[in-house]
C-alpha cells in the first residue's frame, strides 16, 4: 500500500508518480530541518506528496498561489480546464480543488494554504526553510522572481527543487531551466541526479568544506 492516501488519479495536476514520490523522499528528510514551502499549489497534487513527508516529521509545508492560473490555464490556452473556471467573477479558481485534496488526504493539519502572489508573501518571509519547490509561473519573469525570491530562504543541507526542466529546447518551455543553471552557477547548491522533468539542488553550507 503507497504511503499516499489518496488516488492521485483523480486529483487534477501535472505531476507524474515518479517525481511525486522523489518530492515525498525529499519533504522526508527537509522537514526535519526546516519547513517545506511549494510555489504553485494548483488542485494539489504536489502538496499531497510534500506534506505527507512533512507529517512524518511533525512539520508543515506552506503552499503558495494566487489560484487564479498561470499563462497557460487562462480560457482559450492549452492546459485551460473549465471546471476550474469560475463565471462569476470570470477567472480561474483552483483554491476550492486545492482544499478538497488537502482535506481529503487527511492533511489539514499538515498543509498551510497562502492565497496570493509568491513575490508578495516572499517580501515578508523571515523563516528559514528546509525544501523551497518551485513550480508557479513558466515565463521568464514569473521564473526568475520565484528564484531571486525564495532560493535565498532554504537552508544548508536543505533542497531547491524545480519542476519543468527541458534541457533540450525542443521539448519545453526554458524558463525553469533557466534558473536551474543560474542557482547552479551561484555556487551555493550542488546537482542531485534528475528525476524525468524534476530538478534538485542541494545548498551547501557555505563555512563548511
Ligand atoms: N504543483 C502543481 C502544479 C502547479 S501549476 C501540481 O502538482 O499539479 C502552476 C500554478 O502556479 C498555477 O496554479 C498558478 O496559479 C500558480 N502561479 C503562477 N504564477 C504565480 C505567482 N506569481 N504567484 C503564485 N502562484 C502562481
Ligand atoms: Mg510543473
Amino acid at each position: 500500500m503507497s504511503v499516499i492516501d489518496l488516488d492521485l488519479d483523480r486529483v487534477k495536476g501535472f505531476l507524474p508518480e515518479e517525481e511525486g514520490m522523489r518530492l515525498y523522499d525529499l519533504a522526508r528528510e527537509a522537514s526535519r530541518l526546516g519547513p517545506c514551502l511549494e510555489i504553485g499549489s494548483y488542485c494539489g497534487k504536489s502538496a499531497v506528496y510534500i506534506a505527507t513527508g512533512c507529517r512524518e516529521n511533525g512539520s508543515v509545508l506552506f503552499s503558495i498561489d494566487h489560484h487564479r492560473g498561470s499563462e497557460e490555464h487562462q480560457p482559450g490556452e492549452e492546459y485551460h480546464d473549465r471546471e476550474l473556471f469560475d463565471p462569476e467573477t470570470g477567472l480561474m479558481d483552483s483554491f476550492k480543488a486545492f482544499r478538497k485534496t488537502i482535506s481529503e488526504a487527511g492533511l489539514e493539519e499538515s498543509v498551510v494554504p497562502i492565497v496570493a502572489k509568491s513575490e508578495v508573501v516572499a517580501r515578508c518571509w523571515k523563516t528559514p526553510l528546509g525544501m523551497v519547490f518551485i513550480d508557479g509561473g513558466h515565463s521568464l519573469d514569473a521564473a526568475m522572481a520565484d528564484y531571486t525570491s525564495w532560493a535565498s530562504k532554504v537552508l544548508p543541507g536543505g533542497f531547491l527543487a524545480i519542476h519543468d526542466i527541458f534541457p533540450d529546447p525542443a521539448e519545453g518551455g526554458q524558463a525553469p531551466y533557466t534558473i536551474y543553471k543560474l542557482a547552479l552557477k551561484s555556487g551555493l547548491y550542488e546537482e542531485l541526479p534528475m528525476v524525468s522533468t524534476l530538478g534538485v539542488l542541494r545548498r551547501v553550507n557555505p563555512k563548511g568544506p
